[in-house]
């Protein structure tokens, strides 16, 4: 409260100001980054689920503020979705990712995009110019998106992932099983992967149906000869359970937390020689 003498007061709600503030200081830090190319990203591994070696890993991105604290993307990623700034910031992961895998040949490449940039119509161009910019073949990427684009904005997305795949790209669904992605928009939209909500891995401890509903759901993917991904498997347990389900790739903190490009050429360097 501000005083004004002669006992007035004048009160201000000083958290909406400081939330607002916040976030417009964050929004221009992010951007600084962005136009400094300063967006790093992390790779977390793929694994097969019958050999357990690497097949390809994720990108995911990090941004880490000059004072060295570290945002999560689930604050930055909707901050620059809102802040019109997820195009550049797609293209900025995409590209380095693109980059550092060119010294794994034999790995895949999964890269996430917002719903936001399937809308841009110069999406599929700019993929492809990056694609081949870095001498990759496009067969190697797989761009993961999530279900919201597909209830949102069929007709966009459609046209955005038959593009893709039209220059040799894949497409996999992500987080499938958190909302509301059918078997028919699987069929429709013509899917290279399934990923496997976490939600549904970590269901497994809990809830004496979640195995059958695990298993279930890859059925399904399966008789639509669609092969499918389960994220965020953190024990024994849960991968022997996940394995059994007839899920052939498996992620999360068991095998290994996402990790630098430098880290990912050692084991790829160390599983070419051995
Ligand atoms: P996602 O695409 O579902 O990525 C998997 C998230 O689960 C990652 O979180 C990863 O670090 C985390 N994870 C992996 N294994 C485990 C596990 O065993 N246990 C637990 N608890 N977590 C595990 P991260 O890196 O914080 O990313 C969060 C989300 O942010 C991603 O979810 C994705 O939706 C988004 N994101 C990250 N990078 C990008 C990007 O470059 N572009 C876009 N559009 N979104 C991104
Ligand atoms: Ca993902
Ligand atoms: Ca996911
Ligand atoms: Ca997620």
């Amino acid at each position: 409260a501000k005083d004004l003498g002669r006992g007035m007061t004048i009160d201000f709600d000083d958290s909406f100001d400081d939330d607002a503030l916040q976030q417009s200081e964050l929004e221009s830090q992010l951007r600084a980054t962005l136009l400094n190319d300063g967006m790093s990203v992390m790779f977390q591994p793929l694994i097969d689920a019958q050999s357990g070696a690497v097949t390809g890993v994720e990108a995911l991105a990090r941004w880490r503020k000059e004072a060295g604290t570290a945002i999560s993307p689930d604050v930055f990623i909707p901050l620059a979705e809102r802040a019109g700034m997820i195009d550049l910031l797609g293209m900025q992961v995409l590209r380095t990712s693109l980059h550092a895998a060119t010294a794994w040949p034999r790995l895949s490449l999964g890269v996430n995009v917002s719903p936001l940039q399937l809308k841009n119509p110069r999406f599929v161009s700019q993929v492809q110019e990056a694609i081949k910019a870095a001498d990759f073949d496009p067969r190697r990427l797989t761009v993961e998106v999530t279900e919201g684009v597909l209830i949102s904005n069929p007709e966009q997305a459609r046209r955005a992932i038959d593009g893709l795949k039209k220059i040799g790209v894949k497409v996999a669904l992500d987080d499938f099983g958190s909302g509301y992605a059918s078997i028919g928009s699987l069929r429709r939209f013509g899917f290279d992967r399934i990923k496997v909500d976490r939600s549904l891995v970590t269901a497994l401890d809990l809830d004496h149906n979640a195995g059958a509903v695990l298993q279930a759901t890859v059925a399904l993917a399966n008789a639509l000869q669609i092969p499918v991904t389960a994220e965020g498997i953190e024990t024994e347990q849960q991968a022997t359970a996940v394995r059994l389900s007839g899920c052939d790739e498996l992620q999360g903190y068991l095998f290994s937390r996402p990790v630098s490009a430098d880290a990912v050429t050692a084991l790829y360097c160390e599983a070419e020689s051995g």
